[in-house]
């Protein structure tokens, strides 16, 4: 059976990923981000991997928006029988000097925008019997760094809403859970390189390992294909009796 995947944030880093390992596994793909190029991104990875594909450039601060690549998806393919709630932003700042817009636009994407995608596939994937919803959380879900104030609240929130919907869902054979990775080398950590560089006054080594990877009882980036292949793992027709975990990818840092 051909199964449609929806992965929003996924013309770039850990997203990417995500649609190229399940694309070789032969899902149909609706992409979405905010990179100018995502459409060309998205169909350059459809025709490598002979897949069916959609874009969209939806914002997912955007309620309305949301609606419409949902209902677009659905029409499109018959079903999302798999969501990866995976766009996500950071801003780094001390608590005293965080802007509340800054602190919103990251509620918004990193918690809200997971809720509406949630919400509006639900229907469908009940009425189906069939579900796999996959919530890209982090380390900072699990536990906190200082200065990632409304991150580490968003990655918190993330699993307590895994844990109510996995509860919900479980009658109706959708499984919901988080990945939370560590360091993965991504556009969204080489922007943290640079704002930490400046806020530290170190190089750029120095940030990655005394920073970063500080963390991390492996020192070193995780990578982006493991964190890809544990959302595939997540989201196989196999996986029926897992739901509700958050899952940590991220070098042992939680061990501690
Ligand atoms: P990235 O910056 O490479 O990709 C983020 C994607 O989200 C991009 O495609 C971007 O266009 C999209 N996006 C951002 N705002 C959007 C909006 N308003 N509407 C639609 N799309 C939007 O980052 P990444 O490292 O691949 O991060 C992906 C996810 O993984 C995020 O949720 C992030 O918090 C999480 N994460 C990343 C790391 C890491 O080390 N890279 C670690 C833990 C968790």
């Amino acid at each position: 059976m051909k199964r449609t995947a929806l992965i929003t944030g996924s013309t770039s880093g850990i997203g990417l990923a995500i649609a190229q390992t399940l694309a070789a596994k032969g899902y149909n793909i609706a992409f979405n981000g905010l990179e100018a190029n995502g459409e060309a991104i998205a169909k350059q990875t459809a025709e490598t991997y002979g897949i069916d594909y959609l874009f969209s450039p939806c914002n997912v601060l955007d309620p309305e928006q949301i609606t419409a690549f949902v209902n677009q998806t659905l029409e499109r393919f018959g079903a999302i029988d798999v969501l990866v709630n995976n766009a996500g932003i950071q801003h780094v700042s001390p608590v005293q000097d965080f802007p509340l817009e800054k602190w919103n636009q990251i509620i918004g994407i990193n918690l809200t925008a997971p809720f509406l995608f949630t919400k509006a596939v639900w229907p469908s994937m009940k009425k189906q019997t069939f579900g796999r919803i996959i919530n890209i959380a982090s380390a900072h879900g699990l536990v906190a760094s200082e200065y990632k104030s409304a991150y580490v609240a968003s990655k918190h929130g993330i699993i307590g809403f895994t844990k109510t919907t996995a509860l919900e869902g479980a009658p109706y054979n959708i499984t919901v859970n988080a990945v939370c990775p560590g360091y993965v080398h991504t556009p969204i950590v080489e922007n943290q390189i640079a704002d930490q560089m400046q806020a530290h006054q170190l190089s750029r080594e120095e940030v990655i390992q005394k920073v970063m990877l500080a963390k991390q009882a492996i020192k070193s980036f995780i990578p982006i294909e493991l964190i890809a292949n544990s959302v595939a793992f997540l989201a196989a027709d196999e996986t029926t009796t897992i739901t509700g975990i958050a899952l940590p990818v991220e070098g042992g840092w939680t061990a501690q």
